[in-house]
């Protein structure tokens, strides 16, 4: 940010703020990752000065023959990565992902059957506070209490009752594989289509470390800045029997101009996801994830689900007579990042919670392996046992500083003046 060193010091030092957090802070939010440098570089492109509307070949604007390129690169670099019949690269984001394929091929007051917000479901799943709600009818499907993984029973129960035009699966805190071939053959009794938001996962499926819902589903939505480790903006992939409803739904249906330096970057993320250096990080990313689940219960955490099979472990706090927001606090307050979550039939408010959701990826991407993620476990007992003893807390974070030091962010030096 040279230029804006000069011209906009003001910004300039919020943004080298941002970055020493970033540096100095282990990062454990489940929905975040650090984009690589080309990431970063690509979306700061002059194509962020290009207007572009339609499709590659099919444009609105004049002057389109490099962004048709891009974009087409991003096309068949995804197609390749996940093996789908066809992608449209132009959401926004993962949230407007899905917005787009809603409004592909539902009417307003159609039915919908998804997961249950608290139980790990997502906003644009039909929360009330969710303006999908406004337009479509929902039910919701959870999980089994007993042993806290989706019941497909009551999802095939509740499909045969409600009738849905609709079956959503997919979630932003469900640790464990979700059957897709299940929900294809409920989705299929019921006549329903079968919409599958990897928003999370899609980083691991696309590196083949977990199954995919691609031979399974209508459609499957992604957000590009979680696993995928790309940048923020979304995509879909469909059967291409709805390749003509879901491009009339994104333009004009749902999105204005869209962003060709986003589809730039997110060429170069589809183009990651299948080198062996990527899929050697998701592979970490989910050993990482395994081992800090038993870590954690080793030292008195209670794991919902009793494990993970992906890169998020969700914890359930109330063993610890401590809260997901006060265990999520002390945790920012020496260094360390993790987002307060509901754990399945959870007594306390969304605002407060009994648990919290832990993701590995960022620092899996970072470097940390089992030495580093047994500290990780080792401060997080420390800071749940201590939770109001300033001493203990201010030790840990000295400790969690020292850890993340050794796994330099960026090392390839592009912040470096
Ligand atoms: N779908 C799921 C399951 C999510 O977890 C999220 C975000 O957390 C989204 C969609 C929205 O993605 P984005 O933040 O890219 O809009």
């Amino acid at each position: 940010l040279k230029t804006t060193k000069i011209t906009d010091p003001e910004l300039y030092s919020i943004v080298e703020k941002e970055l020493e957090r970033q540096k100095y802070n282990i990062e454990m939010i489940a929905s975040e990752s650090s984009a690589p440098t080309e990431i970063l570089e690509l979306m700061g492109s002059v194509f962020v000065n290009k207007t572009e509307e339609g499709l590659p070949g099919k444009r609105y604007q004049a002057g389109s023959q490099y962004a048709d390129e891009v974009e087409n690169l991003c096309i068949e670099r995804a197609k390749e990565a996940f093996g789908c019949e066809y992608v449209n690269v132009q959401a926004y984001s993962g949230a407007t992902a899905n917005y787009t394929v809603f409004n592909a091929v539902l009417d307003p007051g159609d039915k919908i059957l998804a997961m249950r917000l608290d139980h790990g479901g997502h906003l644009t799943h039909g929360s009330p506070a969710n303006f999908v709600s406004k337009i479509f009818n929902y039910e919701h499907y959870g999980v089994d209490l007993k042993n806290e993984t989706i019941d497909y029973d009551e999802v095939e129960a509740k499909a045969l009752e409600f009738k849905p035009k609709m079956i959503i699966a997919g979630a932003s805190a469900y640790p464990r594989l979700i059957d897709y071939k299940r929900m294809r053959e409920i989705a299929d009794k019921v006549g329903a289509y079968l919409m599958v938001d990897m928003a999370h996962i899609s980083g691991l499926i696309g590196a083949g470390v977990i199954p995919s819902p691609i031979p399974y589903a209508d459609f499957c939505t992604s957000s590009c800045s979680k696993t995928i480790c790309g940048p923020r903006g979304g995509f879909v992939m469909c059967k291409e029997k709805y390749a003509k409803a879901l491009n009339r739904s994104t333009f004009p249906g749902t999105l204005g101009s869209i962003q060709i330096n986003g589809i730039a970057a997110k060429a170069n993320m589809f183009k990651r996801v299948i080198e062996p250096e990527f899929i050697a990080t998701m592979e970490r990313v989910l050993d990482n994830a395994k081992y800090l689940a038993k870590e954690l219960e080793a030292r008195g955490f209670r794991i919902v689900s009793g494990g993970t099979d992906n890169h998020t472990v969700l914890v359930d706090l109330r063993g610890k007579k401590i809260t997901g927001k006060q265990f999520d606090q002390a945790l920012e307050s020496i260094g360390i990042t993790v987002n307060k979550n509901t754990i399945p039939n959870d007594p306390e408010s969304p605002f407060v919670t009994s648990g919290v959701r832990i993701g590995l990826t960022a620092v899996s991407e970072r470097g940390f392996g089992h030495t580093e993620i047994t500290e990780i476990a080792d401060i997080m007992e420390k800071v749940s046992d201590n939770i109001d003893n300033e001493d203990v807390l201010k030790e840990c974070k000295s400790q969690a500083r020292n850890l993340v030091s050794k796994f330099p962010l960026y090392p390839d030096g592009y912040f470096e003046d």
